[in-house]
């Protein structure tokens, strides 16, 4: 249901707010907001939108112009469950003082995506359902003051897995790769992920199931129902507020650091998706391998063809590539398979239902932002059925055996998915061209990112010594 802004103003009085909250996002993917006193809100703003300094947002720096404003979308108003006065939410795209949106306005790139989506003739909407999975901890520390980093992570699961114990030893620890599914006292964090999930369903962002996941260390994932592409970014940053949230109301700590505990499954983002044409599904047909269409294929081409360049947007940090190793359900192999979860592309087989039918890109992690993440997406999957990139042809699979058992020459052959975040973004420089097509996104979104990435990511975890060096190397 579409709301005006009419509708808004109206909600805040109903609601009894006493402040709004404008929240947008930076370029690296964390909400930013402002808050107003309910007195200095009204409809004006929608159009007119609310000032900010731009030059202080990460990844907006260089722009000649610093003020920026904010455009609340109203179909976003939500009453923030975490702020002790009663605050209308909403999320804002960013226009210069011109009203021109922002290219380096994520929210916009994926409003371009959806629209050039339409724009093709292929579909005219797109089904996502991102499955972000976390952690949650009792504990961390890090210390770079002495140019080393290390954490400790004593939460009441982890503490079998890294030996430490400081309080009453309870029990019932989850050990290493067995978080799944065993039930409460080993699932120690299943409260908490039942109010995230009462949380969300308050706020309308549908759950299907929670569970724990295979790590130790209160690993969980908490499954939302599909939706289409902005709808469903705009729902994941409000699935990670809430899940940070929640955890913080119980002393304790979310994250989504893809790879925080070595020797463990790291948390990723799988992503399913699909399109559809006039009310109806474009990815099955029960004829073919797991009853997908050309369609499906075609789009699957363009995912894996695209592969290495789409990680340096969608796993996009020097700790996503610690989590895209064998060995950990993550995938590595520029692949697709209707059974192998480490292949990039999975089909899941669950349902008969074409209405249900989707492909699962698993390289993604929620380290990503997730505008430019699903729209990164939408665009290498519609270079595919553009170009009928047939994934067959190019030697991507079907994958029916565990890559991880293939005979080393059979396994030379798979693609591998880039090993660092270095080559994702070199892959990216070279191999961008299908994210330009409709201006959806800029060459200076690109460069943006891809210096962003360098100077504050890449470079400063490579120039410190690492917490491992010193054991390897300090009495050498
Ligand atoms: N945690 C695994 C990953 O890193 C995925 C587990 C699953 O298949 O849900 O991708
Ligand atoms: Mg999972
Ligand atoms: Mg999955």
């Amino acid at each position: 249901m579409s709301m005006t802004p009419k509708d808004v103003v109206a909600m805040a009085k109903e609601k009894g707010a006493k402040l709004v909250d404008y929240k947008f996002i930076d370029l690296p993917g964390i909400w930013q907001h402002k808050t107003v006193p309910i007195s200095e809100f009204d409809e004006s703003v929608f159009a007119e939108g609310h000032g900010f300094d731009g030059s202080s947002i990460r990844g907006f720096q260089g722009i000649e112009e610093s003020d920026m404003l904010l455009i609340p979308d109203p179909n976003t108003a939500i009453v923030d469950p975490f702020m002790k006065e009663p605050t209308l939410s909403l999320i804002c795209n960013v226009v210069s003082p011109d009203m021109e949106n922002y290219s380096r306005d994520a929210r916009y790139v994926a409003q371009k995506a959806e629209a050039y989506l339409n724009a093709t003739g292929i579909a005219d909407a797109s089904y996502w359902g991102p499955e972000a999975e976390f952690f949650i901890f009792d504990d961390v520390r890090y210390d770079l003051s002495q140019n080393a980093a290390y954490y400790s992570v004593d939460s009441e699961e982890a503490i079998w897995n890294t030996g430490k114990n400081e309080g009453p030893n309870l029990g019932y620890k989850i050990r290493n790769k067995e978080g799944y599914l065993p039930v409460p006292p080993a699932d120690a964090t299943h409260d908490i992920r039942s109010e995230m999930t009462l949380v969300l369903e308050s706020l309308g962002i549908p759950v299907e199931a929670h569970h724990h996941e295979v790590a130790t260390g209160g690993q969980g994932e908490i499954g939302m129902r599909f939706d289409t592409l902005t709808n469903m970014a705009d729902k994941t940053m409000t699935f990670k507020y809430v899940v940070k949230n929640v955890a913080r109301r119980y002393g304790k700590l979310a994250t989504f650091m893809p790879k925080p505990l070595f020797g463990d499954n790291g948390s990723g983002m799988h992503v399913h998706q699909s399109l559809w044409l006039g009310g109806q599904p474009l990815f099955f047909d029960e004829k073919n391998y797991a009853q997908l269409s050309q369609t499906a294929l075609y789009y699957i081409g363009g995912l894996l063809k695209h592969a290495s360049a789409l990680l340096a947007l969608t796993s996009p940090t020097t700790n996503s590539y610690k989590r895209l190793v064998p060995g950990y359900e993550a995938p590595v192999n520029i692949a697709f398979s209707a059974r192998n979860r480490s292949a990039a592309v999975r089909i899941p087989m669950y349902s008969k239902n074409p209405k249900t039918k989707r492909i699962e890109f698993r390289p993604p992690d929620a380290s990503s932002n997730p505008y430019l993440a699903l729209a990164a997406m939408l665009m290498a999957g519609i270079d595919g059925i553009k170009n009928k990139i047939d994934p067959v042809a190019e030697g991507f699979g079907p994958m029916q055996v565990n890559i991880y058992e293939l005979p080393p020459e059979e396994k030379a052959k798979v693609k591998s998915v880039p090993g660092s975040l270095e080559g994702a973004l070199k892959a990216l420089e070279e191999d961008h061209a299908f994210l330009l097509e409709g201006g959806v996104f800029t060459k200076d979104l690109l460069e943006t990112w891809i210096s962003y990435k360098y100077a504050n990511e890449v470079d400063s975890v490579r120039l410190r010594p690492h917490p491992m060096e010193f054991k390897l190397y300090f009495d050498i």
